[in-house]
């Protein structure tokens, strides 16, 4: 007897998923399959998407595996229900600090002057080289999980293009009247050696312990008496310059253990006991007395040291007395201007004290807080010591203090543009909801003014060139930098430094010589520009770029909301009055498998890499999508395998019986068709649920909830399909006689098994293709 051929090929009862993954992968290489099916949707309606860029110059971990997953699971979703994703192509960020700072490492420099000395030139191709470190590594992670997205076609933040077209959008800002230059006290990492916006520092902000201390000025107007202040930053009493009260709130000159203090009447009772009290004021009547100058260290050329009015000063803290230095905080720096007080700095770039103040020259500010204690012990000013515990900005790249120090910065006016920030944001759905008028939209709401200059070296060039008498160029083009310039460029000219820096002209106005301001700009600047500078608009495919813009999704890790999603808002609004995306869908961060956040310095990352081989891509993708998607994700092992165990393996064994079953009785697409009306009771009911579960998936992903799409699959494989449907119908595949009964059963299932592979290809595109090959493939080659 002639071995009768199978009609699809045997089912291992347990594959190895990781194997049966790489031989799919090599398929979809070999055949093109991502790119036919890109070029079967060309001319279709569009799904605008926008990959966010990240920078390739670490490793990525599983984190990053989470971001692809995710969007993969959106576009091939979108791409199978007919439409055209555009560009649906990869984007790297390429500059910044952060890039940087990777570099400075990889040197062994530890600050600023050294990268001077090394050269820009060097320093900065030593950048261009890091970005791409590891891209073949973020390719290769993309790849494995299953992420199809077209990385030739990329779009980089450092492409000569790119920045063209952000120097095109900055110079629209700047002919909208947004654009200025500012002298604010400003949150500054003096490890980075530049100020950050707010953005930034939002991602920074920590919990941490700062000396408390109440210090004793000697007041001029009173005999034998002291005025009472208290600071958590010591070190910026080297630069007070006056001490400011409430105008209405009463305050006391008492006697206490043998000498004399004014203070705030409310805070005595609970600062001091038995005292006596001598004089009582207003604040408003203390004005303009003086005091003696705590550090003698600076002599200023104005007036100060004397008692200024502010109505923010309060009792809830201190002793209703605040020491102000307007070099370092808002605050201080409004008082210094209304009362026309002097600016004293003494801190240097790198945040260590200058020469001019001996006692502490050299040392960083946060370490002389202790040294300044202890002076001010021996002189015997320190009133009384503790410790204060409040939340404090970090700088989120280097984790160094921040501090707030008085420098040059060029500003975006967004706090100008906020009505129209909150009226695009308006137009935008987000998963979660509640994003859109809290966390994101208070932030919109109050959004301040853009601090975009950099004291750094590698990133986009601030494009304003400064004549010697002050007129200001702002330079939209390559095009203009040359005939400004009027010399041809030399040939491997590039827009950036220190290649911009060398290019001077003459000033459009007065003819002096006009020299480039020496900064680059915020590295999310770039980011946010992706939805036009990637097309290099407005040079070029302004038609491509008004079909896609605004993309109708985008979706990223929940602190983007700070970052990317408000930078790309932020200028889409400047520069079109839209909104740069419709529906934005927010990740929550992975954690590793005791539910800490993973970092590189806690050596707890859990790469793709170690999972993968495992259990599959297919098993990590479920596990992730089975988390509502904006939650944080505990990336634990065993229960990537129970995920597995719960609905691949149910789904593989329904399938694998179906298989061999259909291989004895010789199952046959034409001849088993029995019409649906004419099946039983339960092979209707079953149809009827999958169809309940087409809907219930594509509703799902309407509303950006992919675990609500798992517990639909679930729900539907585990308890109807498998438990249920197969469960109840096992008799009828086992008896001997194939009559109508036993084809309906087959005929059923076998639609089932069809429609669950097109739909859970979004979600776990391996076994969806064995399925796909096997069940249609096989039947017609
Ligand atoms: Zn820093
Ligand atoms: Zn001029």
């Amino acid at each position: 007897m002639s071995k009768k051929k199978q009609v699809f090929k045997p089912v291992k009862a347990l594959p190895s998923f990781p194997e049966e993954e790489e031989k799919i992968l090599e398929f979809w290489e070999k055949n093109d399959v991502f790119e036919k099916l890109r070029e079967t949707r060309k001319g279709n309606q569009l799904f605008r998407w926008l990959e966010g860029p990240p920078t390739a110059n670490g490793l990525p971990h599983i984190g990053h595996a989470l971001t692809r997953a995710i969007k993969d699971v959106f576009l091939r979703h979108k791409s199978m229900h007919g439409f055209e994703v555009v560009p649906w192509v990869a984007g790297w960020d390429c500059h910044g600090l952060p890039v940087e700072l990777e570099v400075e490492k990889t040197l062994g420099f530890t600050d600023k002057s050294e990268i001077e000395e090394f050269g820009l030139s060097n320093f900065n191709a030593e950048c261009r080289k890091s970005v791409f470190k590891y891209v073949k590594e973020w390719q290769d992670m993309s790849r494995r999980i299953g992420f199809w997205l077209d990385f030739d076609n990329r779009y980089a933040t450092l492409d000569e293009n790119y920045v063209e077209s952000v120097w095109w959008s900055i110079k629209e800002i700047y002919e909208k009247g947004l654009l200025y230059l500012g002298y604010k006290v400003v949150p500054y990492c003096p490890r980075c050696g530049t100020p950050l916006s707010s953005h930034e520092v939002g991602q920074g902000m920590m919990e941490t312990t700062d000396p408390s201390v109440f210090v004793k000025f000697k007041a001029l107007d009173f005999e034998d008496t002291y005025y009472l202040a208290w600071t958590t930053t010591p070190w910026t009493l080297i630069s007070n310059v006056c001490l400011t009260l409430h105008p209405d709130i009463d305050y006391i000159q008492v006697e206490y253990n043998d000498e004399k203090l004014i203070l705030a009447e409310a805070i005595a009772e609970k600062l001091i006991i038995d005292y006596t009290v001598l004089q009582k004021f207003k604040g408003k009547e203390l004005e303009y007395n003086k005091y003696e100058q705590l550090f003698p260290f600076i002599v200023p050329e104005e007036e100060a040291f004397y008692i200024t009015l502010a109505d923010y000063v309060t009792i809830e803290d201190g002793s209703g007395i605040v020491h102000s230095a307007p070099a370092f905080g808002e605050d201080d720096a409004q008082i210094g201007r209304k009362y026309g007080l002097p600016v004293m700095n003494p801190v240097r770039e790198d945040g260590t004290f200058s020469e001019d103040i001996s006692d502490f020259a050299g040392l960083f500010v946060k370490d002389a807080d202790s040294k300044i204690i202890q002076n001010l012990k021996d002189r015997g000013l320190l009133f009384k010591q503790g410790v204060y515990k409040h939340t404090y900005p970090f700088c989120y790249r280097c984790d160094g203090p921040l501090l707030y120090y008085s420098t040059e910065t060029w500003y975006i006016e967004m706090s100008k543009m906020r009505e129209q920030l909150v009226a695009n944001n308006e137009k935008i759905r987000w998963q979660p909801a509640h994003l859109k008028n809290g966390r994101f939209g208070n932030f919109i709401s109050e959004a301040r003014d853009w601090a975009l200059s950099r004291n750094r070296y590698w990133g986009t060039p601030l494009p304003i060139w400064i004549c010697e008498n002050n007129h200001r160029t702002v330079v939209g083009s390559l095009d203009e930098l040359k005939d400004l310039y009027g010399k041809p460029l030399v040939d491997d000219f590039s827009l950036h430094r220190p290649w911009v820096d060398d290019i001077t002209f003459d000033c459009p106005e007065c003819e002096k010589t006009s020299t480039r301001v020496p900064y680059v700009i915020d590295c999310w600047y770039d980011a946010g520009s992706a939805p036009f500078a990637q097309y290099h608009y407005p040079f070029e495919n302004k038609n491509l770029f008004n079909a896609h813009f605004p993309y109708d999704f985008i979706t990223e890790a929940i602190d983007q909301t700070r970052g990317w999603f408000y930078t790309l808002l932020a200028i889409s609004t400047v520069l079109f009055n839209k909104p740069a995306y419709l529906n934005c869908l927010t990740m929550g961060h992975t954690l590793d498998d005791k539910g800490k956040k993973m970092s590189k310095s806690k050596g707890n990352m859990i790469r793709t890499d170690d999972v993968i081989p495992k259990y599959g891509a297919d098993a990590v993708r479920w596990f992730l999508y089975s988390y509502p998607t904006w939650n944080s994700v505990r990336v634990d092992p065993t229960q990537i395998y129970e995920t597995m165990k719960k609905f691949i393996l149910t789904l593989w064994n329904s399938y694998s019986f179906f298989v061999s079953n259909s291989n004895v009785d010789g199952f046959n697409l034409s001849t088993f068709d029995i019409p649906l009306q004419e099946r039983t009771e339960l092979d209707k009911w079953l149809i009827s649920e999958v169809n309940y579960l087409i809907k219930s998936i594509d509703d799902a992903l309407e509303n950006m909830t992919v675990h609500v799409a798992v517990q639909a699959f679930e729900n539907f494989v585990i308890d109807k399909f498998s438990n249920w449907y197969l469960r109840q119908s096992r008799r009828r595949f086992w008896k001997n006689q194939l009559d109508e009964d036993k084809k309906s059963a087959y005929i059923t299932t076998y639609e089932v098994l069809v429609t669950l592979s097109k739909l859970l290809a979004p979600f776990i595109p391996f076994i969806a293709e064995q399925l796909h090959q096997n069940l249609v493939k096989e039947l017609n080659p």
